[in-house]
């Protein structure tokens, strides 16, 4: 029999921190930039301009939308400063970028213990976007993948998603939460499905993720306050 509700929980930024490695590689570009005298007030707008774009050219979240968005950055530079570009150098600079993927991401204060309470009353899942190998192997070494019924690795989550989503897994959306950082893949889509939404705002959150808020959802700064409205029934 099916429990009473089910918990969606978002990965990155909900439950570990990924934003915030990006930024540290971002800001190691751009200090190796500055020594080569590649800067100015808009390099950090310019990387991440072509780190969005790679994600329409590249058709999705694939690892090398940020290694290759700092190689294109490098180049821009060198054209605009007339600078040779050097092939050793932009090697190095994408370095940093694939650099990331190594990376263990840190939990969010709560993830695990909020997880181990929710699983005894609800049937968790897991929607994750971006390259499904990179994604299955950060869930793996979370050690949190035990918590879920299933786990889903998407391209991108819009309202189609959310649809397939109800469809599959027999979902009665007014008893259905999703949880996620990111008001255009997780709240405003799965809201216009139904689905009972908490916008978390714990980290820093990327660009790319911002969006206007269109849906009618709770707000949490903490996994804590998200435990504390399920548990309220909202
Ligand atoms: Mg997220």
């Amino acid at each position: 029999m099916r429990r009473l509700q089910t918990v969606i929980f978002d990965f990155d930024d909900t439950l570990v921190y990924t934003y915030k490695l990006f930024l540290e590689a971002t800001y190691e570009f751009m200090d190796a930039m500055k020594k080569m005298g590649l800067y100015d007030d808009e390099l950090f707008k310019v990387l991440d301009d072509f780190d969005i774009k790679n994600i329409e050219k590249n058709g999705g979240f694939l690892p090398e939308n940020f290694p290759d968005a700092m190689r294109q950055t490098y180049r821009y530079y060198c054209n605009k400063y007339k600078h040779r570009p050097d092939v050793i150098v932009e090697e190095s600079l994408q370095k940093i970028g694939w650099g990331v993927f190594e990376k263990e991401h840190e939990l969010l204060p709560d993830a695990e213990s909020l997880l181990e309470e929710l699983k005894r009353s609800h049937a968790l899942f897991l929607l994750t976007q971006g390259h499904k190998e990179t994604q299955l192997k950060k869930i793996a070494t979370s050690g949190l993948a035990v918590y879920f019924e299933q786990i889903k690795v998407v391209q991108q989550k819009n309202i189609q998603t959310y649809q397939g989503l109800i469809k599959d897994f027999e979902l009665i959306p007014k008893d259905t939460w999703m949880i996620g950082n990111s008001i255009k893949s997780d709240i405003n889509p799965a809201n216009a499905c139904g689905i009972n939404c908490i916008l978390l705002n714990a980290t820093a959150s990327w660009d790319f993720d911002k969006d206007i808020l269109k849906a009618d959802c709770f707000v949490a700064k903490n996994l804590a306050e998200c435990k504390y409205i399920i548990t309220k029934g909202g």
